[in-house]
């Protein structure tokens, strides 16, 4: 399997880094799309990948951190070959700035494709806006990461090729089970988005990107051994890695 997003250079890792990625490994998983929100996290994000193997770094500006450093994300973005996706980029309704939001999203949707790579949206309370700003730009390879929107803006992304990464707390999230019963398989990634969404509460790991599975593996009414190739063979697709 593959954790199609996290941050493992987040804090949170810092005193057990090796034995999370080491629980990873002997549960399955065999790389990590690992995923920055501003503009320092990105440099520790671009790091952590030249040390530890099978880790690909995705960076990009989230609408939730400070927007003024959007020209140095780009120039950044634009510097380093080794990055796989830009992400997690988006709309965060929630947050305020709304208009700062969509042209900073833009910005960045704008560079990913003059570089052709792949776009990792975080979208909350926005999943209908995003969706909209992605198919009036015309981009076609996305991830909508832990999607938070209806099922009738989701098939719309279904429509457009948009692939999904759900996460573990699919285990809890009526919204989620939905979006996973009803999503084509070639469309769909897993998440664990570690530290965060632990479904359980707590510090959320990669390792538990076997929960996920197997509750979807139940819902699709597929082998979790099936869901594991598939889900693998979409990563590596999406991410060219
Ligand atoms: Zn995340």
């Amino acid at each position: 399997m593959i954790d199609a997003h996290l941050h493992l250079h987040d804090e949170a890792f810092k005193d057990d880094i090796n034995e999370v990625l080491l629980r990873a490994r002997k549960s399955g998983v065999v790389a990590f799309v690992n995923t920055s929100t501003n503009f320092k996290d990105a440099v520790a994000c671009l790091n952590f990948s030249r040390i530890y193997d099978s880790v690909y770094p995705c960076v990009g500006l989230a609408p939730y951190s400070d927007l003024t450093e959007i020209d140095s994300m780009l120039q950044l973005i634009e510097d380093e070959p080794d990055i796989v996706a830009v992400g997690e980029i988006g709309l965060d309704w929630p947050y305020e700035k709304k208009p700062a939001q969509i042209e900073i999203f833009k910005k960045q949707i704008e560079i990913a494709k003059e570089l052709d790579l792949p776009v990792v949206v975080h979208s909350r309370s926005a999943g209908k806006y995003c969706i909209e700003i992605l198919k009036e730009m015309k981009v076609e390879k996305v991830l909508l990461h832990s999607f938070d929107g209806g099922i009738k803006h989701a098939r719309v992304a279904f429509d457009l090729g948009y692939h999904f990464s759900i996460p573990v707390t699919v285990i809890k999230s009526p919204q989620k089970q939905q979006l996973a019963k009803e999503i084509p398989e070639k469309l769909l990634l897993l998440e664990t988005d570690s530290p965060v969404l632990n479904p359980n509460g707590g510090r959320n790991e990669p390792a538990n990107l076997v929960i996920s599975r197997d509750f979807i593996a139940e819902l699709k009414g597929l082998e979790p051994k099936t869901i594991e190739s598939i889900t693998e063979v979409n990563t590596r697709k999406f991410f060219k890695i």
